[in-house]
């Protein structure tokens, strides 16, 4: 299975567990919605740390009570059909938690993407490899680890299949954090280019299963698909984790 962290990442993080280890803080703030924990609450529950165990009790909660709602989309890739399974929508707790996941390392949230994912099994066709859309490598440098792999590498293995780090993302990521506000002919002549396929032995005549976190226009799935195809893909489809409606 392909790393997901950078060793930067796995050091800080070593550093600031054995910190904490070392002085425990009673003002421990819930990374989603910066909530503080109460002390006596954070201790009666040490069986959880690593786990949920950060959240507040107020996101647990929320977190528990998220629908999944899986819906199907479909696009056009290299004038083949692609089918797009999303799990969740991307309401106001939802874009919360996909925030926190992505870019305040919050990494601990990545399981319930991977079961969001999970209930989209039967909803997507069938596939021989998982592929995750990759993130842009500054932004990898930036974050430390590849939040999109993290999930797709679990979901792959939860449904028996390989996840192949298939594509690459080249230069940096220029566009911003939104794309709700830009049409998809815009956002595809923005990526036009952006993916390639770097493994063409995992996927040359192979049924492609794409992981992206959210589509908004999918222009990054047809860009993807678009860059499988022209390496020999047989059939491309993807499941992301929340679609914007
Ligand atoms: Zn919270």
């Amino acid at each position: 299975m392909p790393r997901a962290y950078t060793p930067s990442f796995l050091v800080q993080r070593f550093v600031r567990q054995t910190l904490n280890w070392i002085f425990p803080s009673n003002d421990e703030l819930c990374p989603v919605c910066s909530r503080l924990i109460p002390p006596e609450f954070a201790e009666s529950r040490p069986g959880k740390r690593g786990a949920m165990g950060r959240l507040c009790a107020f996101c647990q909660q929320n977190l528990a009570l998220v629908p999944i709602r899986v819906q199907h989309t479909r696009l056009r890739a290299a004038g083949r059909p692609m089918m797009v399974a999303s799990a969740l929508v991307y309401d106001h707790f939802v874009r919360t938690l996909i925030r926190a996941y992505k870019y305040d390392r919050v990494v601990e949230i990545a399981p319930f993407f991977t079961s969001a994912l999970a209930a989209t099994r039967g909803a997507h066709p069938p596939a021989d490899v998982v592929v995750p859309v990759p993130t842009a490598p500054d932004r990898l440098r930036m974050r430390g680890y590849d939040h999109v792999l993290l999930v797709a590498s679990s979901f792959a293995r939860a449904e028996g299949l390989p996840c192949a780090r298939a594509l690459a993302r080249l230069g940096t990521s220029g566009h911003t954090r939104s794309q709700t506000s830009k049409d998809k002919s815009r956002r595809l002549r923005e990526l036009a280019g952006q993916f390639v396929a770097a493994d063409l032995s995992a996927i040359r005549g192979r049924r492609v299963l794409l992981v992206d976190d959210v589509m908004t226009t999918g222009a990054t799935l047809v860009t993807c698909a678009q860059a499988l195809y022209g390496a020999g893909a047989g059939a491309v489809h993807a499941v992301v984790m929340a679609r914007v409606e």
